[in-house]
């Protein structure tokens, strides 16, 4: 998720904020000036901000509670339907999926007493049915939102917490697969029926949330196979070993000719003892090519910020170093020297072999383990 600015660090998670929502702001900013004068406009935007702060806080709970069993957060990103607390990774334990599902929620209900207690008693229903009604106190209004989290985020669909709910108690039973596969499937149908409901009543919204807890549902499952998929393998069994690199003294239009040459678009740069200087991409060439021609040398050009890892390494973290990166890992032998390279592209091919495979009788299947 590029389109995000960072807004700053909390306890070691980077608070990430997406364009989307700063045009969210500003719409919500030119509804409420249209009707009601820059005042308006400004209470509108302030009350949004508190709703977010809560959305925020409720990621917090979420990133605590994770903390816990040693996950880390890298980042944080407010988008206009929610926050997305990017986890460094799921725990597989119900029990530890449980507590940080439920930590998010907790918050929000922590919230909802404390403001129950500040306005004295139950605020007005009628503060609920239109929270952007600046008639009513914006303490009341607040405290129905929070009410609202709660029950919207404890809807049993990925990615909804209450589908990460659903999926560690039938994980209890069932194993981490199947339970994945269930609570997707029950998150199809909800969001199915959020999506029909939306168009029934008119609801274009609810619509959008729908296919938001769709494209969810089948991700979550995708990942979920994914990680399976990986179990057991090591970095070097998904590295392509067969590809062309760069010499550090190669110049730019050395490395176009091997582009037009191969089928490969990232070329790995290597010094004369095999190891990894950088990485120079196709877009870095067609940069360079541009600013300093053909004769400039691919040192300035390519990117030296690298990820790797040992060729012993499981799979797994090779595809998290590749997540965080966003761009090709490099897989080094025993000595530090480039053995393989890992993209997204070779690491698709595995995982469609590898599934194929699993699926194969296991009889007919040469390649059994
Ligand atoms: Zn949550």
């Amino acid at each position: 998720m590029s389109w995000s600015i960072p807004l700053g660090r909390v306890l070691g998670t980077e608070i990430r904020i997406h364009l989307t929502f700063l045009l969210f702001l500003a719409w919500i900013g030119l509804a409420h000036g249209a009707q009601g004068g820059s005042q308006a406009a400004i209470a509108g935007v302030v009350f949004i901000c508190l709703i977010f702060a809560c959305v925020l806080l409720h990621e917090f709970g979420h990133v605590l509670a994770a903390r816990r069993y040693g996950i880390a957060t890298p980042d944080i990103t407010l988008l206009p339907i929610g926050g997305v607390a990017r986890l460094e990774r799921i725990p597989e334990k119900p029990s530890e999926e449980l507590v940080v599902a439920l930590a998010g929620p907790a918050v929000n209900v922590v919230i909802a007493v404390l403001l129950f207690l500040a306005l004295g008693g139950m605020p007005a229903p009628e503060a609920a049915v239109n929270p952007q009604d600046a008639n009513h106190a914006l303490l009341a209004r607040l405290f129905w939102v929070n009410v609202t989290l709660v029950v919207f985020n404890l809807i049993p669909a990925f990615p909804m917490d209450g589908g990460r709910v659903l999926r560690a108690l039938l994980g209890y039973r069932l194993g981490h697969r199947r339970a994945t596969e269930i609570a997707a499937q029950v998150g199809q149908v909800v969001a199915f029926g959020l999506g029909l409901w939306g168009l029934l009543s008119g609801a274009p919204l609810l619509v959008f949330v729908a296919l938001f807890v769709w494209l969810g549902a089948g991700a979550e499952s995708q990942a979920v196979q994914m990680r399976e998929l990986s179990r057991g393998m090591i970095a070097a069994d998904a590295a392509i070993t067969r590809f062309e690199t760069l010499d550090v003294t190669a110049s730019i239009g050395d490395a176009v000719e091997k582009l037009l040459r191969t089928s490969q678009t990232d070329f790995p740069v290597v010094d004369g003892g095999g190891r990894l200087r950088g990485v120079l991409t196709r877009s870095d060439m067609i940069r360079a090519l541009q600013a300093a021609g053909p004769g400039s040398p691919v040192l300035e050009a390519m990117q030296r910020e690298v990820a790797t890892v040992p060729h012993r390494a499981p799979l797994e973290q090779a595809m998290i170093a590749m997540q965080q990166s966003s761009g090709p890992v490099g897989v080094l032998d025993g000595a530090g020297r480039l053995l393989g390279l890992l993209t997204q592209e070779n690491l698709g091919e595995m995982l469609l072999v590898e599934s194929a495979r699993a699926r194969a009788p296991r009889q007919a299947n040469p390649w059994a383990r």
